[in-house]
């Protein structure tokens, strides 16, 4: 049976990175024997918004549910539509109603690539950074008190609950038991923020005994970040509450070079509801009309939604085509952001013909 793949563009650089992704994946699909059906949706994009005054119909929850995975672009354009609007109406709602309450980041630095880490090379970094996208510090828990006087006062609650925070411990385990290094990393700050983060750490320790073989440690938020930066090859999975995990899953893909070719999936593990995925970057609307656009963030989503439907044989191939492109290092089809003077279609398609193998 065709796995049902909804396609959401959105706006700016999402529509045209869009078309190289969908390529990619037709060409793996053929290549691997997998049945995709792709369905393209207007809404979720600021044009939408400013014909139907909203991001998203009515129904769109009954119109999406039933996907196997979403495959999203971008969402943006701030000088149309104002960024709560368009987030808040269609990315983040798509992750709440679907409980996606995994967000998924690779920190992977490619060849041909340049970190801005000092002298990195290919597999100095590679691992992933496991973020809760739930619960914990965005809980909207809170209030002001003597609003406008000098006594002012807010407060904003984190929520940490054992379900949430065992959910996303477990997958962040599960993914450690997949890798050859088999090794977890906890972001915690149990040392300044006492009650949720000691209970974080208890959460830790508790799930650790399921996982022998995995190697835990755990690090406080601020040298973490140090790290990251120092001590990249360290890492493995990295597993963050909501707060933490969103500054790490920024940083890790920083370390890696350029922003256009970092990818992310928003999952809900047990397939109740159908995962996101989607590139790190925004719309861009700088480069947008243009078609300079990195396509390769869009790719690799792809790979990961091929590996998130049980297909990693495939997941791993658009991968390796990803690789040996940039390594190549062919001006002419290369885009600017990684040195060359090509287009989003030139190196799209150079992907596509690699993975057809
Ligand atoms: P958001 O607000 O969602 O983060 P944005 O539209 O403000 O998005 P980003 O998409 O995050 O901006 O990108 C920041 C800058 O990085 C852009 O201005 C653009 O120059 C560059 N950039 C982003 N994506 C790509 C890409 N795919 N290829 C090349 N350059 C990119
Ligand atoms: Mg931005």
């Amino acid at each position: 049976m065709a796995h049902r793949i909804a396609v959401i563009a959105g706006d700016g650089i999402g529509t045209e990175v869009m078309p190289e992704g969908i390529r990619a994946l037709e060409v793996a699909a053929k290549r691997f024997k997998i049945d995709l059906a792709f369905t393209t949706f207007e809404f979720g994009s600021c044009d939408y918004y400013l014909e139907h005054s909203k991001m998203l119909p009515d129904d769109w929850f009954d119109q999406l549910k039933d996907f196997d995975a979403l495959f999203y672009g971008a969402v943006g354009w701030p000088d149309k539509v104002p960024d709560h609007i368009s987030l808040w109406g269609s990315l983040l709602q798509f992750r709440r109603q679907f409980d996606q309450y995994i967000n998924l980041r690779p920190c992977k630095l490619m060849p041909g690539i340049k970190s801005p880490l000092a002298g990195r090379e290919p597999g100095d970094i590679d691992f992933y950074v496991v973020r809760e996208n739930t619960e914990g510090e965005y809980s909207s828990v809170g209030g002001k008190m003597f609003e406008g006087t000098e006594r002012e006062i807010v407060l904003q609650e984190t929520v940490m609950s054992r379900v949430g925070v065992d959910r996303v411990l477990k997958y962040a385990f599960d993914l450690a038991q997949t890798r050859p290094r088999k090794k977890l990393t906890s972001a915690t700050k149990s040392n300044g923020i006492s009650i949720t983060m000691p209970y974080w750490d208890e959460r830790v320790a508790e799930m650790a005994k399921h996982y022998p073989e995995i190697a835990v440690d755990k690090f406080h938020i601020d040298i973490l970040t140090a790290n990251f930066v120092l001590h990249p090859d360290w890492f493995d999975v990295v597993v963050g509450s909501n707060l933490f995990g969103d500054i790490l899953s920024d940083l890790g893909p920083a370390c890696t070079g350029t922003i256009g070719i970092a990818p992310s999936a928003n999952i809900n593990p047990e397939g109740k509801f159908p995962s996101l995925f989607e590139p790190v970057h925004g719309s861009a609307p700088d480069i947008a009309g243009k078609g300079i656009a990195n396509p390769i963030g869009q790719i690799w989503s792809g790979a990961m939604m091929l590996e998130h439907l049980g297909y990693k044989e495939a997941a791993d191939a658009m991968v390796t085509a990803i690789e040996e492109v940039l390594s190549e290092g062919n001006r002419q089809v290369l885009t600017r952001d990684v040195g060359g003077q090509g287009s989003t279609v030139s190196l799209g398609q150079a992907i596509a013909e690699r993975i057809g193998g």
